[in-house]
């Protein structure tokens, strides 16, 4: 298929080993409140599989309880989400809640992964350790091809010569890099990507995006809540701008930074650009 030459063009092995197929996101009508703030109000959105984007918006308009919701990290009082057609963990569809056991959600959640603006590596392991960890402890895969898999992943992002560093070793950069390294590591469906540049030095900033760049061509599905405008423009399928929990406009990103619709948007954008 087209994504797995796309991953063979750029080097990559074996796509297999870095995604697994499918990756589709159903968001529908989906709301959420904090005591009386409504946080996420009917949300809107499909994510076809091996899609990217964009998602931006002021601080407070919904952007990461999005991305939790997605994680089945937040109870729904409306709307569903579903992944590939299985609902997240707390979803409504209708009058039915779907509350899925802990285990079954952790087994499900290991399909979506999740990258931060702090990297949260585990600073007591090596940049291996971080990366077979998970691999082992929740895909139950052996530990020769976990390292397999590492080391192709560190070649991948140029950090070969870390695999024994500490975090604390690393620059903020090269942490972030190996953090994407641990979530692809899992060989997750959806990555989702929570400003995933924002704690970085100015510098530090490229080869990070270089990186998430690298992925935007693999088929895996790719949610990236991000101010980089320009990044987002270059490899953003659909560009979603976001205000007070909900979806002000939605569309291709020649459309969105240059004819937004919505004068919000527009604001918003002569801010950040
Ligand atoms: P964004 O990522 O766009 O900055 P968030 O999704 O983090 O926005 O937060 C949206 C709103 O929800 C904010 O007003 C925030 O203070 C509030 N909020 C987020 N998480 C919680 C929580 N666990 N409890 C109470 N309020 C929260
Ligand atoms: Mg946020």
């Amino acid at each position: 298929d087209t994504a797995t030459d796309s991953v063979r063009k750029i080097g990559f092995q074996d796509a297999s080993t870095l995604r697994a197929a499918g990756g589709a996101v159903r968001i529908h009508g989906i709301s959420k409140s904090f005591g009386s703030l409504k946080v996420l109000d009917d949300v809107e959105l499909n994510l076809p599989a091996g899609s990217v984007t964009a998602i931006l918006g002021p601080s407070g308009s919904g952007k990461s309880t999005l991305l939790r919701a997605i994680n089945h990290l937040e109870r729904l009082e409306e709307g569903f989400i579903s992944v590939d057609g299985d609902f997240v963990g707390y979803s409504r569809k209708g009058d039915t809640l779907y509350e899925l056991k802990e285990k079954d959600i952790l087994k499900r959640r290991a399909d979506i992964g999740m990258v931060f603006q702090s990297f949260n590596l585990f600073p007591h392991l090596t940049v291996l350790e971080n990366l077979i960890e998970a691999p082992i402890q929740v895909r139950g895969i052996r530990r020769e091809e976990a390292v397999q898999l590492a080391q192709e992943l560190l070649a991948r992002i140029g950090l070969s010569d870390k695999i024994n560093a500490y975090p604390r070793q690393l620059s903020g950069g090269q942490q972030q890099r190996v953090a994407i390294a641990r979530a692809l590591a899992l060989r997750p469906k959806v990555l989702l990507f929570d400003e995933p540049t924002s704690a970085l030095d100015p510098e530090l900033v490229g080869e990070v995006l270089d990186v998430i760049k690298e992925l935007a061509r693999t088929g895996t599905t790719l949610v990236i809540v991000t101010h980089e405008i320009g990044f987002a423009r270059e490899v953003a399928d659909t560009v979603v701008f976001m205000e007070s929990g909900r979806i002000l406009e939605a569309g291709p990103p020649a459309r969105i930074f240059t004819q937004a619709e919505h004068p919000r948007t527009r604001e918003f954008l002569a801010k950040v650009l």
